[in-house]
């Protein structure tokens, strides 16, 4: 038996007015997902449990088969691990972005989208005045693309602070968010300011205000958290896997749980990923094998983007060069299950992810007869599948694996 979950990240969406109240995926032409609606089982789910952010991390850890609850400690390690970064027990790792600030307030959460070249400049620079001013810091930054970058601290503590992400408080006093009562909240507070002196006055900063740029004039250090100690994914569930995606958080991911991480050549991540490549990469991981997890991320981008028919190409590529291919392929191997949904929706309205159920699809090679009146896989059609509205979440690979579905 051969198993396939298609992940189209954020593909789920509302009924939009520019597409006379449909939404993308009633809209985009998808006769592969339409097809193991009809032939398979359908309801909807939700990936990204209460009280956790609802981050394609959280969402897709649970359709990898971990329970948030139990595994989740933060972005920062996730995204850590798929850069190679190595940590010791006791070391919390923040997501760092380089922000513009003034009086008081993140005006800018890019910087101006920095180029990776300066930003690297400004990360050796905090290095260095740090590890110079306080010869026992217990800190160190490792510079990644453009505004995003990690902070690595050792002092077990800091994993407990509770910081916003800069992005959701743009514009807004900071101090507030800041106001510690314990000795490692202020050091931490302590750090993101004294970066302000270092960053100020900067070459790269006084170049970029001269050339009318928003300067990287602060960090702001979030997303911290521990290494997870995950169980690899075999010894759960006793099955040869592999992940393919193009987004640092899932290889992450994929690297703690001991997933076979597939690296695509020109899967960005973005809306020019290259489809042909992640099937033909897909086809090629089931010889080797029983599980292939296939994530895209482009519909979640055209979503966060607000991009209507970026997002129902998307779909439609997903549709028509991934599932297509992969579904002349699977009979190859004899019986296959495959798993078509998305991990959350990031519905075009709100521009970022929602904590609305998503549509779910399975369709079993040997359970054909079980199908229900679903024809169409979609928000509003998947509600009255035999899969029902259940909260699935962790449990998809439990149940894909037994002979429930
Ligand atoms: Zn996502």
């Amino acid at each position: 038996m051969k198993y396939v979950i298609m992940i189209g990240d954020g593909m789920s969406d509302y009924p939009l007015p520019e597409l006379n109240n449909h939404t993308p995926l009633e809209v985009a032409k998808k006769p592969n997902m339409d097809k193991l609606a009809e032939k398979g089982c359908s309801g909807l789910t939700i990936n990204a449990p209460k009280n956790l952010p609802v981050g394609s991390d959280v969402a897709n850890m649970s359709i990898f088969g971990y329970d948030p609850h139990k595994y989740y400690t933060g972005r920062g390690p996730i995204e850590a691990a798929n850069q190679g970064i190595e940590t010791v027990d006791g070391d919390v790792v923040f997501r760092c972005n380089l922000i513009t600030e003034k009086d008081g307030k993140i005006v800018d959460f890019t910087s101006g989208h920095i180029s990776t070249e300066e930003a690297t400049e400004l990360m050796e620079a905090l290095n260095k005045h740090f590890k110079d001013k306080y010869p026992d810091f217990k800190g160190f930054w490792h510079h990644g693309l453009s505004y995003r970058h990690l902070f690595v601290y050792h002092d077990i503590n800091t994993s407990k602070l509770e910081i916003p992400a800069p992005h959701d408080i743009v514009d807004e006093d900071f101090n507030k968010y800041l106001d510690f009562d314990t000795s490692y909240g202020k050091t931490i507070k302590d750090i993101m300011f004294e970066s302000k002196e270092v960053l100020k006055n900067h070459p790269v900063n006084l170049k970029r205000v001269s050339e009318g740029k928003n300067p990287a004039n602060m960090i702001w250090l979030w997303g911290q958290g521990t290494k997870p100690s995950m169980p690899a994914f075999k010894d759960l569930y006793n099955i040869d896997a592999a992940v393919i995606t193009g987004v640092d958080l899932l290889k992450g991911l994929a690297i703690f749980t001991k997933l076979n991480k597939v690296d695509v050549p020109g899967a960005t991540g973005y809306f020019d990923t290259d489809y042909e490549a992640k099937a033909e990469y897909a086809c090629n991981a089931l010889k080797d094998n029983d599980l292939v997890i296939i994530h895209v991320e482009a519909p979640d981008e055209a979503g966060h983007a607000a991009d209507i028919d970026e997002k129902i190409k998307a779909i439609e590529r997903i549709d028509k060069i991934i599932l297509g291919k992969i579904l002349k392929e699977l009979p190859k191997y004899g019986d296959y299950k495959v798993v078509v949904l998305p991990d959350h929706p990031t519905p075009v309205p709100l521009k970022t992810h929602s904590r609305d159920l998503v549509p779910i699809t399975v369709y079993s090679s040997i359970n054909e007869d079980n199908k229900d009146n679903v024809k169409v896989f979609s928000e509003k059609t998947n509600s009255e599948g035999s899969l029902g509205t259940s909260n699935i979440g962790c449990d998809l690979i439990k149940n894909l694996l037994n002979n429930t579905w």
